[in-house]
């Protein structure tokens, strides 16, 4: 909260790490690895039967310079005994693995990052996650979950998504909020509809998350979020994080570490580095992905652009990703809020 008045455009940029070597992927490398970076939404394969075959490329974001990993545990029409069991498998399995760590707290992830493992955190995709049972919030916190959004692109029981007809938070949305901002889950307005988000950022009393969004103002879909949005999150102290999703990044004709690197920028030109991350959505199971898209194919509808084959920005495009700011002109101090300086201030604040 606080420095987005004084911002005008451009002067939040500070000076390029090395303008006279022009070596714009060395410094981002070299940024990359110096940093805390902080990928704020991952999916692992869910729901029954769960199997743990895909774990193990966990370590492609370590080698790829991430420190700290929010994985899904569940979205959409998922039940309770989808979230819960999906949770219980990638717990188990991490917990087993000297190279990771799971991440409660912002000194965990500081402690993750400074001995060299990556930390897991956990986040839910729509409160069908909870039925209706409030205190399922509280036990999901306990067990890791830091970020929950309220409806997954269809309206439920606490509010509308952004691919149906958004009739605004419902009052047992209101309560799921409050508990949340109680137990310490970072409220998140990703998916949901324009009117519940609003309802939201509205009564948020802590930084709430658009945890993996972009900029409707450059790609005009429902998924993606208008600008006064992105100015009423940064309101709340909070950050929105740039999702590698093709579909929402723009003409897949171009290159897709630029474009990500094209939603930052313009969400940061609107208020400033603070307010500004990375969740790049990687889905491992691509094979999972499609048959989910295919069985649901009413609520991911063709002409929103989901008949196509779906690209992704992959963990290894990290570097290219900050190349691209770097020859925008950011600076290591920028880059270091945006990378994951920001979501470790909202969990310091939050969790
Ligand atoms: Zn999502």
């Amino acid at each position: 909260m606080g420095d987005v008045a004084h911002l005008s455009s451009g002067s939040m940029i500070d000076e390029p790490s090395s303008p006279k070597t022009n070596d714009y992927r060395a410094t981002a490398a070299a940024i990359v690895h110096d940093t805390l970076v902080w990928d704020n939404h991952g999916c692992m394969p869910v729901g029954a039967p769960f199997g743990t075959g895909f774990l193990p490329q966990l370590h492609r974001y370590r080698d790829a310079g991430v420190n700290v990993v929010s994985l899904n545990v569940g979205f959409g029409e998922m039940d309770v005994t989808d979230h819960v069991q999906t949770l219980a498998s990638i717990r188990r399995w991490v917990s087993m693995q000297p190279d990771y760590m799971l991440v409660t707290t912002a000194a965990d992830v500081e402690a993750a990052h400074q001995t060299g493992r990556l930390g897991v955190c956990f986040d839910i995709e729509g409160a069908n996650a909870i039925g209706d049972q409030l205190p399922l919030i509280a036990a999901y916190h306990d067990l890791g979950v830091r970020w929950m959004l309220i409806a997954y692109n269809q309206n439920n029981r606490a509010g509308g998504g952004c691919q149906d007809d958004d009739t605004g938070l419902t009052a047992f949305g209101r309560d799921v909020v409050r508990e949340m901002e109680r137990v310490g889950m970072v409220v998140c307005g990703s998916h949901t509809g324009y009117r519940t988000a609003a309802d939201l950022l509205g009564m948020a009393t802590k930084p709430m998350i658009f945890s993996h969004s972009n900029a409707h103002a450059l790609v005009p879909h429902p998924r993606n979020i208008p600008d006064d949005l992105i100015k009423a999150c940064a309101q709340t102290g909070g950050v929105v994080g740039v999702n590698g999703i093709g579909l929402f990044l723009g003409p897949a004709s171009e290159n897709q570490a630029e474009l990500v690197a094209r939603h930052v920028d313009h969400m940061v030109q609107l208020v400033g580095p603070r307010h500004v991350g990375l969740g790049l959505d990687y889905v491992f199971d691509t094979a999972e992905l499609e048959a989910y898209l295919e069985k649901m194919r009413a609520t991911f509808p063709a002409h929103l652009g989901y008949d196509a084959a779906i690209s992704m920005v992959a963990p290894e495009q990290l570097v290219d990703v900050v190349t691209c700011l770097v020859r925008r002109g950011y600076g290591r101090h920028d880059l270091e809020a945006i990378l994951g300086g920001n979501f470790l201030r909202v969990a310091h604040e939050v969790w």
